[in-house]
């Protein structure tokens, strides 16, 4: 049976990628060639999709194993009305994936699980898709845990703060040439993502900057 956070997730994937893949199609920030790796990249996306469902159920049941729900605690946490646990979750989301991106990037060991996400020759929404296994798994880690085990998400709950991760995702790899004036401070576009492929350096965004699998 298909759990209902996996619809959201199908529908907001479908929805954005619709939209975002038009506005690439009339913005885009550099000229590209879609066949390229086109087959690479169809599959890439298929690993991420189905992998990343592989990946959740194996964290539960190893978190499970650990007995992590018993012996961690968070009443305040898991008692919170879901508009307040989804915003803090994404944020917390957002803090833990920046500093296992970082050390993506500064430990040889890391690297070798994120290379395959950096061996794209021209970005956008279908390419930003290419991810190790390991990087899923590494990803996948404190997202599943925060959402099951710290704050207890019901499966709407779940569903709705999975599909951010999932526009967030897209949204960052697209090839669209977008201003989003002071909001930049706040969020992240396609544009500094671009510069962050290129040169691989750094910026502080807490919200929004790597929540989901990228
Ligand atoms: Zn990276």
């Amino acid at each position: 049976m298909i759990a209902k956070e996996q619809i959201y997730q199908t529908v907001t994937l479908i929805f954005i990628v619709g939209l975002l893949n038009t506005l690439e199609r009339i913005r885009p920030r550099f000229p590209i060639n879609r066949r390229l790796n086109l087959r690479l990249n169809i599959i890439a996306i298929l690993v991420v999709i189905f992998a990343g469902e592989l990946w959740k159920t194996a964290l539960i049941k190893g978190f499970d194993a650990l007995n992590l729900s018993g012996l961690l605690v968070f009443d305040i946490t898991r008692k919170l009305p879901g508009v307040v646990k989804i915003p803090l979750a994404v944020v917390i989301a957002d803090f833990c994936l920046y500093w296992v991106h970082r050390g993506m990037h500064r430990r040889r060991i890391l690297w070798l699980t994120h290379v395959f996400h950096h061996s794209i020759d021209q970005l956008w929404w279908l390419s930003g898709s290419r991810t190790s296994m390991t990087h899923l798994l590494l990803f996948a880690a404190p997202q599943i845990f925060l959402a099951y085990y710290v704050f207890h998400f019901t499966p709407m709950e779940a569903g709705i703060a999975f599909s951010i991760g999932v526009v967030v995702n897209v949204w960052i790899h697209t090839n669209i040439s977008v201003n989003l004036g002071h909001l930049e401070w706040l969020l992240i576009t396609p544009n500094f993502h671009t510069v962050l492929f290129k040169n691989c350096n750094y910026r502080w965004q807490v919200l929004l900057s790597n929540f989901g699998m990228n």
